[in-house]
């Protein structure tokens, strides 16, 4: 058994057994007739069950055929040894070897193969380069999965180097979320019987419907700016209020604290768990216990949305853009500036950064520098971004402040910051107050498209067979 691991499974059927010792009863039914009702109390003590056994047993089948399942290694092809895994918002990543930034793990571009040892159905996922295109862990139904690496020719059984456990959580979808847990262990299932031992710790995902812990969130969002400390990793010791432009009349952190508001309305309407990482009475820093980093790890939420208002000197630049971290793919950024411009009568800035295959999506710009591995720039895309993107890793401020509670997370928020305008564009800055709303909603509504918040109604998934 691993030391981690914190409760036995209690949420599948299980079966109660009884057992009455008839040898002693039957005796003891002749002796209540011979010393009449003065024993009576006697026997109801020793009919009490001596012993009541809980077993688990898999959706549908008896505990006979789900320990003959659950004590078998199912070893088909071979074996497959994992070292680590990544959670990213809701894209699980395994890897062979342990994971690092810019280390291009044998395991990515393979397939993955859960088999659901209730009804034999199998879910094959492939493994892209970027943290967003592993297992969305949301697709898999309610069940117990045996996980294998996959191919044509083979199915290898995988295991964990060490035991583990760890449960994740799907953001609400129509009201339900799911626990993932990825349980890696020798006997997970019968740890009171030792026959049925796994000779290694084979992997198994474990989907259950289960309410989201009081303490989690789906998604926050931040209101860029009002804090003590910046986005450039040093600290400022005053107030960082971003850009102000019109006179000082025009405020970054006030205007996106109004649009932070309107997306996170949104997305509570559309039944998603929302917070945010700051109010605009007290500034939040960024970094350390109690900043926003820290907020977002620890409620664990899937997602986080920093916005913000474009700042340049050549006052002609207009338009929104929005930025994803370089380990992530194009996909979240993209829906979220689509909607903007479709729904809205903002444009796209047109900036192509270092090169980004589509303008105004921006992946966070890499720097070596003196850590020596590439790393998101943007420390609001980074830290958030957890295990993934090396958060508290790199940089000497992430180290000292984020480190310490980053320390052993193996998960992190899909991040995006958004740029709406250029508030030193006249025009941009000019229709902010009439139309900030639109904004907030249609960055709202890519949102809600990204994570396919109907996937659990039934009108879907019949539409998706
Ligand atoms: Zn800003």
């Amino acid at each position: 058994m691993a030391s981690q691991i914190r409760s036995k499974p209690t949420y599948l059927k299980r079966k109660r057994r009884r057992r009455i010792n008839w040898g002693v009863l039957i005796p003891l039914l002749v002796l209540l007739f011979a010393i009449g009702y003065g024993a009576t109390t006697l026997v109801l003590k020793w009919m009490e069950p001596e012993e009541v056994v809980y077993e688990y047993s898999l959706e549908g089948l008896t505990v006979e055929e789900s320990k003959a399942l659950l004590s078998n290694a199912n070893i088909e092809d071979g074996e497959y040894k994992l070292s680590d895994y990544v959670l990213y918002g809701e894209s699980l990543t395994l890897y062979a070897g342990m994971y690092d930034l810019g280390v291009k793990d044998p395991l990515l571009g393979k397939s993955i193969m859960c088999r659901n040892l209730s009804t034999g159905s199998e879910y094959v996922f492939y493994l892209g380069n970027k943290l967003d295109e592993g297992i969305p862990i949301y697709e898999l139904p309610v069940g117990v999965y045996e996980v294998y690496v996959s191919s044509l020719m083979s199915n290898e059984r995988m295991y964990m180097e060490k035991e583990t456990f760890e449960e994740f959580y799907t953001v609400t979808r129509k009201g339900v979320n799911h626990r993932f847990s990825l349980i890696a262990d020798t006997n997970y299932f019968y740890s009171d019987d030792e026959t049925l031992n796994l000779e290694k710790p084979y992997l198994y995902f474990m989907v259950e419907d289960a309410e989201l812990p009081a303490e989690y969130y789906d998604i926050i969002i931040d209101p860029g700016h009002f804090a003590y400390d910046c986005y450039a990793d040093s600290c400022y010791g005053y107030i960082d209020n971003g850009s102000v432009t019109n006179n000082g009349k025009f405020i970054e952190s006030e205007a996106v604290y109004d649009v932070s508001l309107v997306v996170a309305k949104e997305l509570a309407l559309a039944g998603l768990k929302v917070t945010i990482t700051r109010d605009d009475v007290t500034p939040v820093d960024m970094y350390g216990v109690g900043g926003r980093v820290h907020k977002s790890i620890t409620n664990k939420s899937k997602y986080f949305i920093s916005n913000h208002l474009n700042a340049i000197n050549d006052t002609r630049v207009h338009g929104a853009e929005v930025w994803h971290s370089a380990y992530a793919s194009t996909t979240f950024a993209e829906t979220i500036l689509n909607s903007l411009v479709d729904n809205t009568i903002l444009v796209a800035s047109g900036n192509i950064g270092g090169g980004n295959p589509i303008p105004s999506v921006i992946s966070s710009t890499v720097s070596t520098s003196k850590y020596g591995k590439p790393f998101d720039g943007f420390m609001m895309i980074r830290e958030p971004g957890g295990k993934g993107t090396c958060a508290g890793q790199l940089s000497e401020a992430a180290i000292e402040h984020n480190g310490p509670f980053l320390e052993g997370v193996n998960y992190g928020a899909n991040a995006l910051l958004i740029e709406y305008i250029y508030m030193t564009n006249k025009n941009d800055a000019a229709n902010w107050e009439a139309n900030y709303e639109s904004y907030g909603k249609a960055v709202a509504k890519g949102i809600i498209d990204y994570l396919k918040l109907d996937f659990y109604d039934n009108d879907f998934i019949e539409e998706q067979e």
